[in-house]
Order: C-alpha cells, then structure tokens, then sequence
C-alpha cells in the first residue's frame, strides 16, 4: 500500500498522470537527445568506424517521432497511474520494504522481470509481424528505416498500449522493490535508445567473447527495420536463436 497518498480523489490521480506524462516524456527527449549528442557530436570521430550509417537527424522523420512518442508518454503515463491503483489496492507484488527480501534479491528480481518481459515482446512482435490486421500499426514504427534514438518511443499508440501493459501484470508475479522497478525502467529506456540509436556500442568480437551474441544492440535491431522477417528479440538472442529468426 502507498501511504499519504488518496488515490480515490480523480483530481490526485489526473495531477499523477500530469506529472508522470511530463516525466516519462522529457526523460525521452534528454536520454536520447543526450545520447545522440555524446556518439554522433562529442565523439563523432571516435565511433566512426561503428555507425551503421550516416546519423543525420532528418527534420520531417524527427518530427513524426517525437509526436508519435508525445503518445506513447501518454499511454505509458496511464499505464503506470494503473500500476500504482493496482499497488494500492494490493494487486501487486511490490514490496516496499527492502528488508523484506535479501539484498541479492534485489538484481535478480530486475534479470528475472528482463527475461520475462524479453519473452513477452518477442512473441508479440512476432505476431505483430504476421497478422494482417496488427501489421499496419506496427508499420508506424518501421517507417523509420535508418532509425535514430527518437524511433526508440515512436510506435502506434495501439503498439505503445499492448507494450505497456506488460509491465502491471509482471509486477503481479515478479516481487519488486521501487528501485529494481526504477532500474528497470531506465534500462528499458536506454536498450531502445541503443537498439535505434545507429551505432553499434557493444564489442563485436567474434565467438563467444562478444557480448552482442547475447544482448541485442544497434546491429542485431537495424537488422530488423530492413529485413522484417527476422531479429524480434528486445534484450536477449535467445528466443530469435531457439526460433530460427536471427540474422
Ligand atoms: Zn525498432
Ligand atoms: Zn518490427
């Protein structure tokens, strides 16, 4: 339960779902804006060799972006205004007290929500891919070919609900603590700007050595938006390995 707070008051819950809509949005702008600043201005000359293409924010793609992500804020806002009437009113397994569970817990539980959520987007991805009435609604998010780190919020507001949805009904199975959650959060945050920010930031050895074997990054992502038969996985290779789709 969330103590102080009346969640039964609509004008509490529509001051939350402000706030949070300002929050998830500008951390948008300022994580990808920086992002896009640190590779492609700070040190251009540096990653050169790994961009996947020439990384010019274009104006007209920027713009659809931003505003198709404006709607994903919004729709991730009410998903996590819902997330904290279900904490409420006791529907979650998030644990406020870090006592609760050991200390080691604490990680595990943010691997074990990745993994779980990992699964969930590849399958559904997938489906988006084949079904004759989903596909157009994906299809916003592959008007972006050369993607760039505005792409990583840019979806269907239909896309943006079924892909938040996940997340109360994880925090239903998975005990959490508020700060895995926040960590989970960020790193969802930071894998989509990686996935679409156009350069590859994860070593390329070849083998096993290579951590790209087993996190998706720009390369295994920008694979996807050319060739949409192939690479659906979010965090991990292994479903898209297991299944036969990776290239
Ligand atoms: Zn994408
Ligand atoms: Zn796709």
């Amino acid at each position: 339960m969330i103590e102080g707070i009346d969640l039964s008051d609509y004008r509490i819950l529509l001051l939350i779902f402000l706030v949070l809509s300002i929050i998830v949005f500008l951390r948008y702008l300022l994580f990808s804006g920086a992002y896009h600043w640190i590779f492609f201005v700070l040190f251009r000359k540096s990653f050169k060799k790994k961009m996947l293409f020439d990384q010019r924010l274009k104006a007209r793609q920027t713009r659809r972006e931003v505003l198709m992500s404006l709607y994903s804020a919004l729709i991730f806002s009410a998903t996590g205004l819902g997330l904290l009437l279900l904490w409420q009113y006791g529907f979650t397994q998030i644990y406020p007290n870090i006592s609760d569970f050991p200390l080691w817990y604490l990680p595990l539980s943010v691997f074990f929500f990745l993994v779980l959520h990992d699964f969930y987007y590849y399958w559904l991805h997938k489906w988006m891919h084949s079904s004759s009435w989903m596909r157009p609604f994906h299809m916003e998010h592959h008007k972006s070919v050369n993607t760039s780190v505005f792409t990583s919020f840019s979806f269907h507001p239909l896309e943006s609900f079924l892909q938040a949805v996940i997340v109360p009904i994880l925090l239903m199975i998975v005990p959490m603590h508020p700060i895995a959650l926040v960590a989970t959060l960020m790193i969802m945050t930071f894998s989509a700007i990686i996935n679409h920010g156009g350069v590859e930031i994860y070593p390329m050895k070849k083998g096993w050595k290579g951590l790209h074997h087993f996190i998706i990054g720009a390369t295994h992502h920008d694979i996807h938006h050319r060739n949409s038969k192939k690479n659906f996985g979010l965090y991990f290779t292994f479903w898209d390995r297991i299944m036969k789709t990776e290239k």
